[in-house]
């Protein structure tokens, strides 16, 4: 398995690294033209994709070591070479747990596994050793090398989690029963799914211009939720303080 060096201006955002990621989805967060991944990564990626049944999201893929640097990432961090992913799980407008998603990467062989929050997980391919941490307590954090045992969970519970990809043929229905209120549900886990997801790199200085001219003003605590769909009445205000903005000018 190998490193690959491709880079967004050569080979375009959109291009395939693996059958379901795109080259800009492990590209660094800083805008860096340059993106380094590992084929074992994607690989593994893939596959548990296919496990979960649902959509593998990379918050930070590879980073530029003064990106790391700033973000404040351990010195060593497998990040750097192309070879660690921060991701989401999203199944049916849910975002799976990352307890039982650290369970099911241990046992499928990721060489590293960290967890980062209930909705987020570190996922390495280093060369060397075995990495099992929980880094809400630092990079160093140790599980005791067991994420089952450190989280109280079985097999049975991680079973759970990979049935849907899998369901036996007799108990597979028809038509799922889709309520308004199911829809609702559903529709909502994903709304804030967006919500909680990072903004992209390319949009930065949109963004750091749409703000200091009061154009978005957040929700007050710093929230800009910028991967979220805008309604008429959001876009109405934004008009009116454009429009008054260059009144001003
Ligand atoms: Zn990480």
């Amino acid at each position: 398995m190998a490193i690959i060096t491709k880079r967004l201006s050569v080979s375009g955002r959109d291009h395939l690294i693996s059958p379901h990621f795109k080259l800009a989805e492990m590209a660094c967060r800083d805008g860096t033209d340059t993106v380094l991944y590992s084929t074992e990564l994607m690989a593994l990626l893939e596959r548990l994709r296919e496990a979960v049944g649902g959509a593998v999201v990379i918050h930070s893929g590879y980073r530029t070591a003064a990106y790391n640097k700033k973000i404040g990432g351990a010195s060593l961090s497998q990040h750097v070479k192309g070879r660690a992913a921060d991701v989401s799980v999203l199944r049916d407008g849910s975002v799976l747990p990352a307890k039982k998603l650290c369970c099911l990467a241990q046992t499928m062989g990721f060489p590293g596994v960290g967890y980062i929050s209930g909705t987020a997980l570190h996922l390495d391919v280093r060369p060397e050793g075995l990495y099992r941490g929980d880094e809400r307590k630092g990079y160093g954090g140790n599980v005791g090398g067991d994420f089952y045992r450190y989280f109280g969970l079985n097999e049975s519970d991680i079973a759970a989690l990979t049935a849907k990809a899998n369901p036996a043929p007799a108990e597979e229905k028809e038509e799922t029963d889709m309520t308004q209120e199911r829809f609702n549900e559903l529709m909502e886990g994903y709304l804030r799914f967006r919500a909680a997801a990072p903004a992209s790199a390319w949009s930065e200085s949109d963004r750091r211009w749409a703000e200091e001219n009061g154009l978005f003003r957040g929700d007050g605590a710093g929230n800009f939720a910028y991967r979220s769909f805008c309604t008429r009445e959001e876009l109405a205000a934004v008009a009116r303080r454009l429009a008054e903005r260059e009144k001003r000018d």
